[in-house]
């Protein structure tokens, strides 16, 4: 058994094409079959290497590993040429020499009349050897199929005309080149976008003139932003790697997607091996699936709280690498994820929280600094008492106990000293757990920051 992705290189990999991967993906894992990754390349003004490049990115970081491929459709053409050539012989295909103008005075009358412009077939009959090739559509009858997701459908050959197969400079064009693949690598299950769901009549004519097995299609239900328009840049971030970048992990994004139109009784959190347990194409939806940014960003939280220790650090490197975190000097990086997995809805969050633990910073938040740095005394009383730890005694449960010390002796609330800790060691208040983050930045950086906190309250005091 084999299912397909077959992107065109336009553009990087969008939200809607990864989840069409992932059912299509989903779909051959289940039947332990094969998943094939295509190219689609045809149109090579539109067509280009970043883009290419940034499908096999996002495929990768989704890690839908593809077992046939990818194959480039540029690399077939004469593959192609030799299926228009049958056609020809067959006489299931002819030249066309219409001109452009012809074609836009016919589509012009057609739609003042109200019909729907299609060719009129005025060179079927020609025999020419040059221009374009059509295919000869069937005149009458019907198209008839079961797609796995809509059901059936029925068109009647008068809504279709003669579908160019060939441009004029030989070239094949999308509905030929698609039914050869398709054919020709075995694909038995077409999974796609319902933006397809049109050429499939033509595509069935054209398995029919072949004499080839048609594969079983299944068209997936459009992706809608918030607003219920469909899903593009307005939206927001579409491309996968912006949510690489936004700081999702690929396993939260794919359990997003693949409840983007397919369920299985109200589970909402899938893994990777559960989806391919569980997938079924008659489980897919018919109406439309919506966007919900907030629900993505919950999963991602639920996924990090999960996740082992390596494989955040995994995913949290390239993080580092971007926002230039250097972790060689510092508390070990697990102790630091550890403590910040609970508390980080990305992989972002998680970076920049994790800052202060390895980088010094020479100003507060002025804000809180403001209302925060008021009382010297308690803070120098911490300090004394912090330093006088001996580095073997830097552990969250010493330091606690001195912070207690310090509330007793001053008759403070824990409050009192506890805020102006947490941002002296944070530099914006942002921070856990107030012992274990001290232990974690370390004594030496620790009475720095309670020091850089009293100068400042000596330099605001008059
Ligand atoms: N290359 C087409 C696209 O990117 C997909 C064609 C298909 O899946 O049949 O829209």
């Amino acid at each position: 058994m084999k299912s397909r992705f077959a992107p065109s290189p336009t553009g990087y990999l969008h939200i809607g094409g990864a989840r069409t991967a992932l059912f299509a993906w989903a779909w051959a894992k289940k039947q332990k079959g094969q998943f094939v990754l295509r190219i689609e390349d045809t149109d090579r003004e539109r067509s280009t290497q970043a883009s290419v490049d940034a499908i096999l990115d996002g495929m990768s970081w989704l890690g839908l590993a593809h077992d046939e491929g990818p194959f480039y459709q540029t690399q077939r053409f004469d593959r192609y040429k030799e299926i228009i050539q049958q056609l020809l012989d067959k006489d299931e295909a002819y030249y066309c020499e219409c001109s452009k103008e012809r074609l836009q005075i016919l589509r012009d009358e057609l739609t003042e009349k109200g019909e729907k412009a299609k060719y009129d077939g005025c060179c079927r009959g020609k025999k020419l050897d040059t221009g374009v090739v059509r295919f000869k559509n069937p005149l009458a009858g019907f198209v008839t199929f079961t797609d796995a997701v809509k059901g059936e459908i029925s068109i009647g050959n008068k809504e279709l005309d003669d579908l160019i197969i060939a441009r004029s400079d030989g070239t094949p064009t999308y509905n030929l080149t698609v039914v050869v693949d398709d054919h020709d690598m075995d694909i038995d299950t077409v999974i796609r976008g319902d933006d397809h769901i049109n050429n499939t009549p033509r595509q069935i004519n054209l398995y029919e003139a072949l004499d080839w097995d048609l594969p079983k299609f299944a068209h997936l239900p459009m992706i809608l932003g918030s607003d219920g328009a469909r899903l593009s840049k307005r939206h927001g971030a579409v491309s996968v790697m912006a949510y690489r970048d936004e700081g999702f992990l690929p396993e939260a994004l794919l359990n997003y997607l693949v409840r983007l139109g397919w369920s299985h009784g109200d589970q909402e959190v899938f893994s990777l091996t559960e989806i391919v347990e569980l997938f079924e194409l008659k489980d897919i939806n018919k109406a439309p699936a919506s966007f919900n940014q907030e629900k993505l960003l919950w999963l991602n939280q639920e996924y990090i709280k999960s996740a082992s220790i390596k494989h955040l650090l995994e995913n949290l490197a390239w993080h580092l690498d971007h926002q230039s975190v250097d972790i060689s000097t510092g508390p070990t990086i697990e102790a630091v994820v550890e403590h910040l997995q609970e508390r980080s809805k990305t992989l972002v969050e998680m970076a920049d929280g994790l800052k202060m633990f390895y980088q010094d910073f020479n100003e507060f938040d002025e804000k809180l600094a403001k209302k925060q740095f008021k009382d010297a005394k308690s803070i120098e009383l911490l300090l004394v008492k912090l330093n006088a730890l001996e580095l073997n005694d830097w552990t969250a449960g010493n330091i606690k106990d001195q912070i207690k010390q310090v509330c007793d002796e001053l008759g403070i609330g824990f409050g009192k000293i506890g805020q102006p800790f947490r941002l002296a060691l944070s530099g914006n208040g942002n921070a856990g757990n107030i012992d274990i983050v001290a232990q974690l930045v370390g004594k030496e950086r620790t009475l720095a920051r309670l020091q850089m906190a009293l100068d400042y309250i000596a330099q605001h005091s008059h």
